[in-house]
């Protein structure tokens, strides 16, 4: 027999978008149903982003002491773009008087998990949307972990299922519908148990590819390499691994311990055509997924929920439309800036395998227009740091 829930707001999706969306929906006094078809467990211990933007964790800020962004998270004021064996830094805090932080999504996820469940969230983990229905009284298609048949009926639906969205058809039509480009690599990933190698991130372009030196805590480390999209992971020996980045980062010396965890990350850019539809909406990567030179990712997630949730209080707190009609245009201007910032990155670091000696020399002629100008260095702080929401 089917079990039917009623709430105002459907969220299918505990990511960054969907529990940070339940967070300011329940702060504006609306009620809403969180649905996840991973386990808490899962959800909790997948290694996905890495840094967080200054406006990012200023909202985090508003689930009060459970964000552990500043007190755990490392805050940087740059990064080194290391290009022709030299590294050159981009200073934040001198730029455009911002900064990042280092703190990894699942973190940030057990952070928003624990919030949401000590203020009564409504949160189901095993249950699987699929389908919504769409109408004056959308429905959620779903079934719980034991199979049993789940409907749930709200004011409006709210799709922040991530890449392979299953709320895209019910808003564009199609699962693929929109903008989509790929690129011919990848990035081999691995997490390794050494000291940092470095105090900020290093960002690598070398005649061998892309490399990322990047940081987890001060006894595991994240490490890139630019790799083909089919590579194997386990076509590598660990010193292979080693090698594969060493060379790839003249002039340090990477620290290197055991290998723990590997994975081959393909690059997307992606936006949906409609952003919402009726009384259905998309959030995060259901609606864009960038490459993840520029750690736009999960940033982008939150900064449309932020929209989004504004939007929602208007609608169902006051029956004004016009900021839900305005989402659609008003998310896409920060999604478009970040997929020109995502692509430029990835075309500025990494080398094409079709790539000329012309295409190199060219490539090494931006690099240094990028460091040497006042100007190339603030567009590149201002945009990792990113832009501030109301801007
Ligand atoms: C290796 C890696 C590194 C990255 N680095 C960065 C970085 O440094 N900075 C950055 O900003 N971004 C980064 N990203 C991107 C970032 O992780 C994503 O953009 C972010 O997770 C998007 O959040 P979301 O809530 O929209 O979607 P997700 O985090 O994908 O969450 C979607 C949720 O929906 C659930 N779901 C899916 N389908 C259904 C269904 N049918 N029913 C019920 N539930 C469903 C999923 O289980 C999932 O929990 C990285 C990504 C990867 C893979």
């Amino acid at each position: 027999m089917t079990t039917t829930v009623r709430t105002r707001v459907a969220i299918v999706g505990a990511g960054p978008a969907g529990l940070l969306l339940s967070h300011l929906l329940d702060q504006a006094g609306i009620d809403s149903v969180v649905i996840d078809q991973r386990s808490r467990d899962e959800i909790e211990s997948t290694i996905r982003a890495g840094i967080l933007e200054q406006g990012t964790v200023e909202l985090l800020d508003t689930i009060g002491e459970a964000s552990r962004a500043r007190t755990v998270g490392h805050r940087h004021d740059g990064i080194e773009l290391r290009f022709e064996g030299e590294g050159h830094r981009i200073d934040f805090a001198a730029t455009v008087g911002r900064a990042v932080w280092l703190y990894p999504q699942h973190e940030v996820l057990k952070d928003l998990i624990a919030a949401r469940l000590a203020a009564g969230q409504d949160l189901r983990f095993g249950v699987t949307a699929e389908g919504i229905e769409n109408g004056e009284r959308p429905r959620v298609i779903a079934r719980d972990a034991e199979g049993n048949p789940l409907e749930i009926e709200a004011e409006f639906v709210v799709g922040s299922d991530g890449s392979r969205s299953v709320a895209r058809a019910t808003v564009t039509g199609s699962s693929t519908g929109g903008y989509f480009r790929e690129y011919p690599f990848a990035w081999f990933g691995i997490l390794c148990e050494a000291p940092p190698s470095s105090e900020e991130l290093i960002y690598s372009n070398s005649p061998d590819g892309f490399a990322l030196v990047s940081q987890r805590s001060d006894t595991v480390q994240r490490m890139y390499f630019q790799c083909d999209p089919e590579t194997d992971t386990a076509a590598f020996s660990e010193e292979q691994l080693w090698d594969e980045l060493q060379k790839r980062v003249p002039g340090t010396t990477l620290k290197q311990g055991p290998i723990f965890q590997r994975d081959v990350l393909r690059f997307r850019s992606f936006v949906a055509h409609e952003l919402r539809r009726g009384r259905v909406a998309l959030v995060g990567d259901a609606a864009h997924t960038v490459p993840p030179t520029g750690a736009k990712g999960m940033n982008l997630a939150i900064a449309d929920v932020r929209l989004l949730a504004a939007a929602l209080g208007a609608l169902l707190l006051d029956g004004d439309e016009r900021l839900l009609d305005a989402y659609p245009e008003t998310a896409s201007r920060r999604i478009w800036k970040a997929q020109h910032f995502s692509w430029w990155m990835t075309s500025l670091l990494h080398v094409a395998p079709d790539a000329t000696d012309f295409d190199r020399r060219r490539q090494l002629g931006e690099l240094r227009t990028v460091v040497e100008s006042e100007h190339g260095r603030a567009y590149l702080a201002e945009a990792y740091c990113g832009w501030p929401f109301d801007a």
